[in-house]
């Protein structure tokens, strides 16, 4: 992704999921060394009891929850634990740090019924507000208010039709970690339905891969300088994007959401005409003609990339000062056909 979301969005927002959690943690210990459960609400923990008391759902879930546990050995009430902790190291998971554990048969009775824990949790985040409060903070965080994914589906403001909540691991195989917001994640519409989809970020084809942390600080870089802006054949430049840093994450990032092709086909392709019309405007107003020299035709594409990196466009314009930057590298290179194509565009002066 291109920009990471505040990690205090999540954290500040997410006692929905730390309520269950402690919960969840107190029944097993309880369980475990042979101490009295305290009754609904005094199982909560007390920050949060008053905002909850009335909420029967999860109320006579946890009451199936003890049911199932005190059934079940020491030893697998702490494996189930083990796994609610696994699958809620959101960072160390995408990072390849952390071992996702697989579910064992013994233990999949108090699974099932976590997750009907956490789905209910995940369901609460609507109703308790806490959902607008960190889309709220996410939204306000952004520079520009555009899906960092993709970098171009805008997102619309708070208060009006909510974006996709992705469920960046999948909550039906992550499943204790569906009220996380360490794993939720506003994404674009299409993102989320068209591209994303049903994707493991964790595994391909079986094989384990590192993913980027949405709310960690590794973010992906785009540039154009590899590009060929002209060829003989076509008259659409050659698009190469490098994404930098060139690592497993991004490399998952680009894959998923195949940022690649997307950026060639709906960013890059379908703008050009204007990019180089804008150049062509741009250097006609600040007086420049056929009679100018390739230095003063730099110094201008020299200002105009400046000038567009300082005040970047919005939805699909927003590579346009990356493509001015390729044009300025390869004019400043002396690429011929670069050179014939701006310098054509210059206006012609009469001779007096
Ligand atoms: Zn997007």
């Amino acid at each position: 992704m291109l920009v990471n979301y505040p990690f205090s969005a999540a954290q500040d927002n997410n006692w929905v999921h730390e309520w269950i959690y402690e919960a969840v943690s107190l029944i097993i210990n309880n369980l475990n060394s042979a101490t009295a459960i305290p009754n609904w609400p005094y199982v909560l923990p007390r920050e949060h009891r008053n905002k909850l008391t009335t909420r029967k759902t999860i109320k006579g879930l946890l009451t199936n929850f003890e049911n199932i546990a005190v059934q079940l050995t020491e030893e697998q009430r702490n494996k189930a634990l083990l796994l609610i902790d696994s699958q809620n190291n959101i960072a160390g998971l995408l990072a390849g740090e952390t071992v996702p554990l697989v579910v064992e048969e013994e233990l999949k009775s108090i699974i099932d019924c976590l997750k009907l824990i956490f789905f209910e949790g995940f369901r609460l985040l609507k109703e308790t507000g806490s959902r607008d409060a960190h889309y709220k903070a996410i939204y306000d965080s952004l520079a520009v208010k555009t899906c960092p994914f993709c970098g171009y589906e805008a997102f619309e403001a708070p208060g009006q039709k909510r974006e996709d909540e992705d469920h960046y691991l999948l909550k039906d195989k992550y499943v204790t970690s569906a009220a996380n917001f360490f794993n939720l994640v506003p994404m674009g519409g299409k993102c989320n339905k068209s591209y994303k989809l049903q994707q493991d970020l964790l595994f391909k084809n079986n094989i384990r891969r590192k993913a980027l942390n949405p709310y960690g600080t590794i973010k992906a870089e785009i540039s154009l300088i590899n590009t060929t802006p002209i060829t003989l054949l076509d008259d659409k430049p050659d698009w190469n994007i490098t994404i930098s840093p060139d690592i497993e994450e991004t490399r998952t990032w680009n894959e998923v959401f195949s940022i690649e092709e997307r950026l060639k086909e709906t960013v890059l392709s379908p703008n050009y005409e204007a990019v180089l019309r804008e150049v062509s405007d741009f250097l006609q107003c600040v007086g420049l003609n056929h009679n100018s020299s390739n230095a003063q035709v730099l110094t201008e594409l020299v200002k105009l990339e400046q000038y567009k990196k300082r005040n970047p466009e919005q939805g699909l314009g927003y590579l346009k000062d990356k493509v001015v930057g390729m044009l300025r590298f390869h004019f400043e290179s002396d690429n011929s056909l670069v050179v014939a194509l701006i310098r054509d565009a210059l206006p012609q002066i009469e001779a007096a």
